[in-house]
């Protein structure tokens, strides 16, 4: 993969500083570590190409690691998405990990850490325990168990792990200071027992490792040198180094936390369990809908990897949090999808034109260009014939010198056709226009090389021949949200701006060789956006899903209303 040419970023100037200081340039490993609770989504691809990215740089291996220690949300699914996710988005991991790999090596270490005095067993409710913590301004106070003997401590923490106690019954803690500055360095919790299987390791644990225990000494065993995480973390950090202190020996690598900002989409939420609740309570249709801010729901609305890693190396990582305006995004997938998607013409809303200067059953097979911005693309034939579809919005009785478009005594082009003008309309008995007749001019079709084939006419519609097109259902997407940041407000949640016209089905006519189209296929109709073939088609009844449009409409809207 190509890198880009651009200034380093803070978490680079770290690690050249450290390559000066003594780090080995072939010491340097990464890793992405998702908890498998649910489907990536597009803040994971900003640390997904963070860290990938590095390991590219300084051609250093990226583990991708699973941080599977809570059996109660995690499944096998999830890490099937998760690594189907990051190879799409063109990533190559070095080795797959699991923290659950390193169950029995946490376990060992944490005897040890009860045999040097530094954990105990606390056998009070989390009630207890919570009241005990203290406030930042005044130190906790120490449990009544804190003092057990190593023995008693050894004994019970045998017992926990062998199933003999209930949930909640002891936890395991680390005996750091209970007055401690950092409320998290006060004595936190290392394991607690929970009676579920896992997806990996079935029953063979009942006793869990918290996060803060499991995190740095997994970076630890993997010898990670660079472990980047976000900035919640950031008072996590001396914890990390805490339990590090505890285990990490001489001539071996000792891994550093480092924090960047989350990043934020618009219009949408990017949390695994505010995402999960649109699924499970059905505003969407699963982690996969086009709608959703997820890796695969924007890989099955049309998006290319491409863009998510434009758009990614484009926003950057940063040192605070802030909300990128989700028409960033869709600007990426309209360069990348300019350069790569072939041109064809769809008409999503008709209304039959009729040339009646042009020979009935006759019908003529046209060249048109596939891709104006790439020559390798080629070109095909496309049918034209005396009857056709247009948009209906293309068409107005009467309009002002602006309208480029068909009116009716004035010309336009259709698109590697002919010119043609408009003459009369047929209405029923409603007043809704059925037919708009027009004649052309036979000497003036597309690349003929006739004088008249080079005359300029303001406008050019896309069309489709009524006879050799087929219909088509298309999903005409909008943004889920109707509020830039759902998720931010104090005296409503997010599932009260969800916008309930994200979602229009219509059925379309399309140029006849699209029936070839294939799921995942990608297209421009002209004029009209970029559309991708849905999974969900069938041979004789292809679906497509808008990926977007070809200009941003928000900001004329939202222009508009200010
Ligand atoms: P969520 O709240 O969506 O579950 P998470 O941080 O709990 O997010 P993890 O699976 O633990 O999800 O994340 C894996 C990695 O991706 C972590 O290093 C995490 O910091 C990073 N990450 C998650 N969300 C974002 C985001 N919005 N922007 C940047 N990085 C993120
Ligand atoms: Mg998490």
């Amino acid at each position: 993969m190509k890198e880009a040419s651009r200034s380093l970023n803070f978490i680079e100037h770290i690690i050249e500083d450290d390559l000066k200081t003594g780090y080995g340039k072939d010491q340097l490993r990464f890793r992405f570590p998702p908890e498998p609770n649910g489907y990536l989504h597009v803040g994971h691809a900003s640390s997904i190409c963070l860290n990938f990215g590095l390991g590219l740089r300084y051609n250093a291996p990226v583990n991708l690691r699973f941080d599977d220690t809570n059996p109660t949300k995690e499944e096998q699914e999830y890490v099937d998405a998760i690594k189907r996710d990051v190879s799409w988005l063109g990533f190559e991991w070095d080795q797959e990990c699991y923290a659950s790999d390193y169950f029995q090596q946490l376990h060992d270490w944490a005897v040890t850490l009860i045999e040097n005095g530094k954990a105990y067993v606390d056998s009070q409710g989390s009630e207890a325990m919570a009241q005990q913590k203290g406030t930042p301004t005044e130190p906790g106070t120490n449990s009544p168990f804190r003092d057990r003997s190593v023995s008693e401590n050894l004994e019970l923490f045998e017992k926990m792990k062998n199933g003999e106690f209930p949930e909640g019954a002891h936890v395991l803690r680390a005996k750091i200071d209970m007055a401690h500055p950092n409320m998290l360095m006060r004595d936190p919790v290392m394991y607690r027992i929970l009676h579920k299987a896992h997806h990996r390791t079935g029953t063979d644990w009942c006793i869990y490792p918290m996060y803060d225990w499991t995190h740095g000494e997994s970076d630890y065993i993997e010898q990670i040198s660079h472990s980047l995480c976000t900035l919640e973390f950031l008072p996590h950090r001396e914890l990390y180094d805490w339990f590090l202190d505890q285990v990490v020996s001489a001539d071996t690598l000792r891994p550093k936390q480092r924090e960047f900002a989350r990043r934020n989409l618009s219009h949408t939420v990017v949390s695994k369990r505010k995402l999960l609740q649109l699924v499970n309570e059905g505003h969407v249709n699963g982690w996969d809908d086009p709608r959703m801010p997820t890796i695969s729901g924007l890989r099955r609305r049309g998006c290319t990897p491409e863009a998510i890693r434009n758009f990614a190396d484009t926003i950057g990582i940063a040192k605070r949090e802030n909300v990128v305006d989700v028409s960033v995004l869709d600007f990426h997938m309209r360069e990348h999808l300019n350069k790569v998607a072939p041109r064809v013409m769809a008409v999503l809303d008709p209304v039959k034109l009729v040339i009646t200067n042009y020979p009935e059953g006759k019908e003529e097979w046209l060249e048109a260009e596939n891709n104006p911005e790439d020559p390798e693309a080629g070109s095909r034939t496309i049918p034209f014939s005396r009857e056709l579809y247009i948009e209906r919005e293309d068409f107005r009785e009467e309009a002002n010198r602006k309208f480029f478009r068909l009116k009716l005594g004035g010309e336009v082009r259709l698109k590697n056709a002919y010119i043609i003008k408009a003459e009369s309309v047929v209405k029923d008995e409603k007043g809704e226009i059925q037919e708009i007749h027009c004649t052309y001019d036979d000497l003036s079709r597309s690349g003929s090389g006739t004088e008249e084939s080079q005359r300029k006419v303001k406008g050019t519609l896309h069309w489709v021949s009524a006879d050799h097109a087929f219909q088509a259902e298309v999903r005409v997407y909008d943004r889920l949200f109707t509020d830039a940041t759902p998720d931010q407000h104090k005296d409503k949640g997010f599932l009260d701006f969800i916008n309930p016209d994200s979602l229009q089905v219509i059925s379309a006519w399309m140029e006849p060789g699209l029936k070839e189209a294939q799921p995942g296929d990608r297209f421009q109709f002209q004029r009209m956006g970029y559309f991708c073939v849905d999974p969900d088609s069938t041979p004789g009844n292809l679906v497509f899903n808008r990926t977007v449009t070809l200009r941003d409409t928000w900001a004329k809207i939202e222009q508009k209303e200010e």
